[in-house]
């Protein structure tokens, strides 16, 4: 990536704007929210005017990442969106590699004439409806992309102290969130970006136990319980899943962001490769997926789970009764390990 180049395409297009949408994906996590929010505060630095539409809402845990609660929530005003969406110049996607991430937002998204930036850190994105992609999957984070650019600007002129301390914050979070507090996906720039920040005053241990350590007690007793009572481990297939119904989520008065974090645990079992958590919702089973070896879940879920993602991260959904997810998944599993990646379970 020659980030100066690109930096330098970024703030020519920016400077032939003034109304900005930034535009994060459906379900947003730290790393969606903490990217339009460090680009809000980017532009609002250098006098221009933008406006956040996120297709639905955050996670309690991120409202501080929303100070001044004026993030356009698409799920709960949609003409007001749609609207805002319709009047924009420029439009700055974060955090996705298909437009059909933003859910509902893609009509409004493929309809408008605004000129139209992507910057992302998954695999093979989608470029044909941008007129500017900054894209790399070297990266930890859309954050970690986002910090690399700005960072370039004529604004911030290599010298991280002139980052507005809230844009500062707010990419440290996605960096965080996105590593997993720097279990995975990490390189060598995210540490470099790390000591930036610290040094321009951001406080990283703050901003992780926000983050990781202010969950509810239900969200606790939620998380021994499906430890303990729903947990499945395949030794055959290295494979662990947990599934969260919907009769479970009301027994633990389950609120938005109380399941993350569990897909993650079981890899913690000595020989356990790939992890699937699956919540259900009122229209389909939200699927989560982890790997800790070469298992690309990646590919897993965009062959059998109608979604997508990173290698070791990837989500996507299931329309079938809940109790087909069992076998659905062991079957999916072992037709994807015959088709070549049984070598790769290691
Ligand atoms: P999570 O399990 O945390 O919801 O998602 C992990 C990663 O999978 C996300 O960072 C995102 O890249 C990807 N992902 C989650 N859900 C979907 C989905 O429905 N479609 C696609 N293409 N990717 C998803
Ligand atoms: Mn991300």
């Amino acid at each position: 990536m020659n980030v100066s180049l690109l930096a330098k395409k970024f703030e020519d297009i920016i400077s032939s704007g003034n109304n900005i949408g930034i535009i994060g994906h459906f379900n947003p996590d730290g790393d969606s929210v903490g990217s339009v929010s460090g680009m809000l505060h980017y532009l609002e630095m250098i006098g221009k005017h933008a406006d956040v539409i996120l297709p639905s809402d955050y996670p309690p845990f991120l409202k501080f990442l929303d100070k001044r609660e004026d993030y356009i929530i698409f799920f709960k005003e949609k003409a007001k969106a749609a609207s805002v969406i319709a009047g924009c110049d420029i439009i700055i996607c974060l955090d996705f590699n298909t437009p059909s991430r933003t859910e509902d937002v893609e009509g409004c998204l493929r309809a408008s004439n605004a000129v139209k930036i992507l910057i992302d850190h998954h695999p093979m994105p989608e470029t044909e409806l941008f007129d500017l992609v900054i894209s790399t999957t070297d990266t930890s984070s859309a954050c970690e992309v986002l910090f690399q650019i700005l960072l370039e600007t004529e604004a911030i002129g290599g010298d991280v102290m002139k980052f507005p301390y809230n844009c500062a914050e707010a990419l440290a979070t996605g960096m965080l969130t996105d590593t997993n507090n720097f279990n995975n996906s990490t390189g060598a720039g995210t540490f470099r970006m790390a000591s930036q920040l610290v040094k321009r005053g951001v406080d990283l241990e703050k901003i992780s136990r926000d983050v990781f350590g202010s969950y509810s007690e239900n969200r606790m007793r939620l998380m021994g319980y499906l430890l303990n009572k729903e947990m499945v481990v395949i030794d055959r297939y290295k494979a662990s899943y947990i599934i969260l119904s919907r009769k479970t989520q009301e027994e633990y008065n389950f609120q938005i962001g109380d399941s993350e974090g569990f897909v993650n645990l079981p890899l913690n079992i000595k020989g356990i490769s790939v992890s699937a958590l699956f919540v259900e919702n009122d229209n389909y089973i939200r699927v989560s997926l982890r790997s800790k070896g070469e298992i690309s879940v990646n590919a897993l879920s965009n062959k059998y789970f109608n979604g997508g993602g990173h290698d070791k991260a990837a989500g996507g959904r299931l329309y079938m009764p809940l109790g087909d997810v069992p076998k659905y998944f062991e079957d999916s599993l072992k037709m994807f390990l015959e088709n070549g990646a049984y070598d790769l379970l290691k």
